[in-house]
């Protein structure tokens, strides 16, 4: 069944010509829903719905907003099947893989409903006697919201809960591969009692998001998605002193030394690089091999990798869904070719798959033989590939590992406390994991990288008020 999409602008679903094609990457025949195409007058109309909210939010009580949140998560963990299922149809990723982001999303509003609650202001002893200085958390305005489609509900969820939660105004802009499940979470909201304007949706594609980034009635602007779009929003929204934070892409590395538990190496290989159809910013896209173990390594990661049972995302036989989109598969297959003129070898995968429906279905690609100068390793592919550096020792591995411009996460698999605790302090990247996949990240501390990956304050858990308030200092002579 197809959806015809509106935007969600002052509380109401605004309807505009919807000519966007969401389709189903598992069965290309399906089209999933029909969007518009937003841009400078929707984005415009939000705003201005978003500001005029903004007073009454911003001073409501926090018990207020943590309700909201709080009624928000258990709406969205009540119907995680179903929005499970369409996250699936929609981006491509297994069932379990859909319906276990949904619950995320879930838990971070519930998360950020006790955030909330909390009061984060200082009370401290001036240098001048008698007099008092406290601090104080303030909510900062209209916050954009630019996101991408590999986690079409977790990474809404994690920018706009904390900006309701701590009294800001938001005006989103989600992929234009993934509208229905953005268009979903906007129904839930207002469902939960949002007031008119806190929450507003433009759907649409670049042009929509240029316009929040160069938009003066937005006081700050987050987003997800590529390095290169990155860059465009971070210099719009500083040459008009917005607030701005990028979370970007990942080349992450996960390094697997001698002394390594060999199925523990395979098992953090598998999932950090696969699962997800690799489609993670997270992804363990390089994975740095020390000598001793690199043959025996390939032979049982390969055999595990043969084994995934590549189909429909809805297929409960499935390990491993379609790419997301035509342009990504396209993009995933003619890295594997790039790698291969580079002299890397495909020691599986790698290929278009005909199934019975028409969809973007792909092998698991597995490059060896890749040195750390071929662009298979310094560019981000987001897909199903994996390439392999073969290494001497632990200091070549951590050189390589930390080779590139970028630095989101990174992993290393071993035995040994001194290399684990070496690597930890060592390797250049905002989060780094031992004996666990690069990818799989929780939700209530800070994430983010380092290098070209991320830029501005972290985000998630914790650190997430940093961005989404502003301090104020108060010299108080009683
Ligand atoms: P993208 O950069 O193409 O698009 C991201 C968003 O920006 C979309 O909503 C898009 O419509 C919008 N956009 C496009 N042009 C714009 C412009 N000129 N101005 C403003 N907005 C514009 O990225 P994508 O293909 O949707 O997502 C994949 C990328 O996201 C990968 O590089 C991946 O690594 C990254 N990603 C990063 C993280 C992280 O937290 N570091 C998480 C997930 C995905």
């Amino acid at each position: 069944m197809t959806e015809t999409l509106t935007h969600l602008i002052g509380g109401k679903a605004v309807s505009a010509v919807a000519e966007r094609e969401s389709l189903n990457p598992s069965d290309t025949r399906e089209v999933v829903a029909l969007a518009p195409d937003g841009g400078e007058a929707e984005v415009d109309a939000a705003v201005a719905a978003a500001r005029a909210a903004f007073p009454a939010w911003a001073g409501a009580s926090p018990e207020v907003r943590s309700d909201l949140l709080d009624r928000v998560g258990e709406l969205i963990l009540a119907r995680r099947a179903d929005l499970g299922r369409l996250l699936s149809r929609e981006e491509g990723k297994t069932l379990p893989e859909g319906v276990g982001e949904v619950a995320r999303a879930g838990r971070i509003f519930k998360y950020f409903a006790g955030e909330a609650l909390r009061r984060h202001g200082q009370f401290l002893d001036s240098t001048r006697p008698g007099v008092e200085v406290t601090t104080a958390r303030e909510p900062v305005g209209v916050f954009g919201l630019i996101t991408p489609w590999n986690f079409p509900i977790a990474i809404p969820a994690w920018k706009a809960a904390p900006a309701l939660a701590f009294g800001d105004t938001v005006v989103m802009k989600p992929a234009e591969t993934t509208p229905a499940m953005a268009r979903a979470l906007a129904a839930l909201i207002q469902e939960a009692g949002a007031p008119a304007g806190v929450f507003n949706l433009v759907l649409g594609a670049g042009a929509a998001g240029a316009a929040i980034a160069n938009h003066p009635g937005i006081d700050g602007v987050s987003f997800t998605g590529s390095q290169a779009t990155g860059a465009k929003v971070g210099m719009a929204a500083m040459a008009r002193q917005a607030r701005v934070q990028m979370e970007m892409g990942g080349k992450n590395p996960l390094v697997v030394l001698d002394d390594a538990d060999l199925d523990r190496a395979v098992a953090c290989a598998l999932d950090g690089a696969f699962f997800q159809t690799g489609q993670r910013c997270t992804a363990s896209s390089r994975i740095i091999v020390t000598e001793g173990v690199h043959d025996r390594f390939v032979e049982a990661l390969v055999a595990k990798v043969a084994a995934l049972k590549v189909g429909d995302a809805l297929d409960p036989a499935t390990q491993m869904g379609p790419a997301a989109s035509e342009r990504q598969f396209e993009q995933n297959l003619s890295y594997v070719d790039i790698a291969v003129k580079e002299g890397g070898r495909l020691a599986f995968g790698g290929e278009r798959l005909k199934l019975d429906k028409p969809g973007y279905y792909m092998s698991p690609a597995v490059i060896t033989g890749t040195d750390p100068a071929m662009r298979i390793n310094r560019e981000e592919v987001f897909g199903p590939v994996a390439s392999l550096v073969r290494v001497k020792d632990y200091e070549a591995a951590l050189e390589v590992a930390n080779a590139g411009g970028f630095g989101l996460s990174a992993g290393i698999v071993t035995t040994s406390l001194k290399h684990a605790t070496h690597f930890r302090r060592a390797v250049r990247a905002g989060m780094v994991m031992v004996n666990l996949p690069t990818a799989g990240v929780d939700y209530h501390v800070p994430f983010g990288g380092v290098r070209g990956s991320s830029y501005g304050a972290r985000e998630q858990g914790f650190a997430a008020i940093e961005f989404y308030t502003q301090t104020k200092t108060a010299y108080c002579l009683a």
